[in-house]
């Protein structure tokens, strides 16, 4: 993939690929099992700046191309754990996306900075318990009083939820505008008002999903960010960054158990043969390999145009419609080329498989992504980012 990775791309790939190994790799069986990813590994990334790759130089990051944020993905992905990827994921491309985006100074100086350093976990609220996909239906209301908004309402499925130590959050200035009267707010997890409780899940075993009430909570009219009433176009303009990151997730998390699969095959011996010979199963994984090539090499040509200043809102959107449903079908298939053993917790491929469904649910279910192809091929609808 010379095409978009330089050597020094090649170099961060290494390196962090070692970091992750030596760091990350003897914890994630513990994390799985508690739910609770320690602190030190977040303060281990921020003292590597992994966090900051994305981000200003100005408050500690890196300023760096957005091909650096695909390997940061992939390699998360090798380690085995959704969870634990998502967990980092959303800390830095969710809430800090939008810290950097709508934020002002003061704001980037007291949350995006300690972020970068990680010294402060973040999460983003969007979803209600009453419908996460339809986003301007949201309930959850902040209304001005003096120099400050108070927040009622309540957020669910909110990863790092329950351990991050801010938030963001999403609620109605102006409930009569609809989506129209959204805006984004940033509030310290200490404020009183705020608990979470957090929730039971299929996978993604290794990140605390939460459920957030907010009950009076007071906040300084100052934690508003951006404009008010902004923020349904600020949640869709970050959509892309968001869609495309789950897709390249998808890609690489099939690459991995893909390659898993196929050595597994070449060691499994039936009928005094080893199973990857068998043609069946070879034919099968040809059409899993060409497929997963396919979603790619899409998401690297949608990151390069990302990249370069395209509002790829339509192939951000394919790119996680399709490269999902390909990997929820190869974790599927996976398990069956194992055998009984891709049903067991002692081989790796049955965390796979549970991590891998959430692909077409999370960030946009694949019925709501249809939607949105949809209108746009078929009505000509053409979609602007916000800012
Ligand atoms: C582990 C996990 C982590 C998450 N992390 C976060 C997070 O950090 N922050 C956050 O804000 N959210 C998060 N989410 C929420 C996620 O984005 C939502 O679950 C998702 O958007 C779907 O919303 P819902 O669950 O309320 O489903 P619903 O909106 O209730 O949908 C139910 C079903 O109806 C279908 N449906 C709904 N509307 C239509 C329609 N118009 N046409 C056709 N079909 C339709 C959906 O596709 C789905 O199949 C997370 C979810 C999970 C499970």
């Amino acid at each position: 993939m010379s095409l978009y990775f330089t050597e020094e791309h090649n170099f961060f790939r290494k390196s962090f690929r070692d970091f992750l190994q030596k760091e990350v790799t003897p914890h994630i069986n513990k994390w799985e099992e508690t739910g609770h990813i320690e602190r030190f590994i977040w303060e281990k990334f921020g003292d590597m700046g992994y966090f900051g790759i994305n981000y200003p130089e100005q408050y500690g990051g890196m300023d760096l191309d957005l091909f650096y944020t695909v390997i940061f993905l992939e390699e998360l992905q090798r380690v085995n754990s959704g969870g634990f990827a998502a967990a980092m994921w959303a800390h830095a491309y969710l809430a800090m996306t939008h810290l950097n985006k709508e934020g002002n100074d003061a704001q980037k100086q007291k949350y995006l900075a300690p972020s970068i350093t990680g010294e402060k976990i973040g999460c983003l609220c969007v979803t209600e318990p009453f419908g996460g996909s339809d986003v301007g239906g949201m309930r959850t209301t902040a209304v001005k009083q003096g120099d400050s908004y108070i927040i009622n309402g309540s957020k669910t499925f909110i990863t790092n939820g329950v351990y991050s130590d801010y938030l963001i959050v999403a609620a109605k200035t102006s409930p009569e505008l609809g989506n129209k009267g959204i805006s984004i707010f940033v509030m310290d997890r200490d404020v009183p008002g705020i608990s979470a409780t957090k929730l039971d899940k299929l996978g993604w075993r290794a990140s605390d999903t939460g459920e957030i009430a907010f009950d009076n909570v007071e906040i300084p009219a100052a934690n508003l960010m951006g404009e008010e009433d902004m923020g349904f176009p600020y949640i869709m303009q970050h959509f892309a960054l968001e869609r495309l990151i789950m897709g390249i997730n998808a890609h690489a998390r099939s690459e991995w158990a893909l390659d898993y699969t196929i050595q597994y095959m070449k060691d499994r011996v039936c009928f005094g043969r080893p199973i990857s010979q068998f043609q069946a199963l070879r034919h099968k994984i040809a059409d899993l390999a060409a497929d997963l090539d396919l979603c790619k090499t899409y998401n690297y040509a949608t990151t390069k145009r990302l990249n370069d200043g395209e509002y790829v809102v339509k192939e951000a959107t394919i790119s996680k419609l399709t490269s999902t449903k390909m990997a929820d079908q190869l974790a599927y298939d996976c398990v069956q080329l194992l055998g009984g053993y891709g049903y067991m917790e002692e081989y790796p491929l049955a965390r796979n498989l549970r991590d891998s469904r959430l692909g077409p649910i999370g960030g946009g279910t694949s019925e709501i992504l249809r939607e949105i192809i949809a209108k746009m091929v078929m009505d000509g609808k053409n979609y602007k980012p916000a800012t």
